[in-house]
């Protein structure tokens, strides 16, 4: 997508603090962060949110999870815990349209609502 972002970040057009990728996921630091980790998994290749996905999708959501988890351990935050949330459209917060989840933690984080 052209004017997406997050495709200019995996495209390597704009800089990221890169910690994990392969050929169809990347993580990379929220650049305004909310918690002391705050990672973003994207799938490389575009598609807007959650409601997009399809069922063809799964492994790859499933993996974009796995990897979460993985970086959690990494960063060593695993053990106290963490959250791992993607925004869907407008009323769930979503501000750029190409799907992430965003990986948070390091601090205890509030409830949700
Ligand atoms: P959303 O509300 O769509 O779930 O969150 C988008 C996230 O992307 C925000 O936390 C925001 O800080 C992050 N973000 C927006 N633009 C950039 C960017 O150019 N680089 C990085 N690393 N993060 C970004
Ligand atoms: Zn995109």
């Amino acid at each position: 997508m052209p004017d997406c972002i997050f495709c200019k970040i995996a495209a390597g057009e704009i800089p990221a603090t890169v910690v994990y990728e392969d050929d169809e996921i990347l993580a990379f630091e929220d650049i305004h962060p909310v918690a002391p980790v705050h990672i973003l998994l994207i799938p490389r290749r575009h598609f807007a949110s959650l409601d997009e996905a399809g069922e063809n999708n799964g492994p790859l959501l499933g993996r974009i999870l796995l990897a979460a988890a993985r970086i959690a351990r990494e960063k060593g935050i695993a053990s106290r815990g963490y959250r791992v949330l993607t925004n869907c459209n407008a009323d769930g917060g979503q501000e750029v349209f190409h799907i992430h989840f965003h990986l948070l933690g390091g601090r205890r984080l509030r409830t949700l609502g």
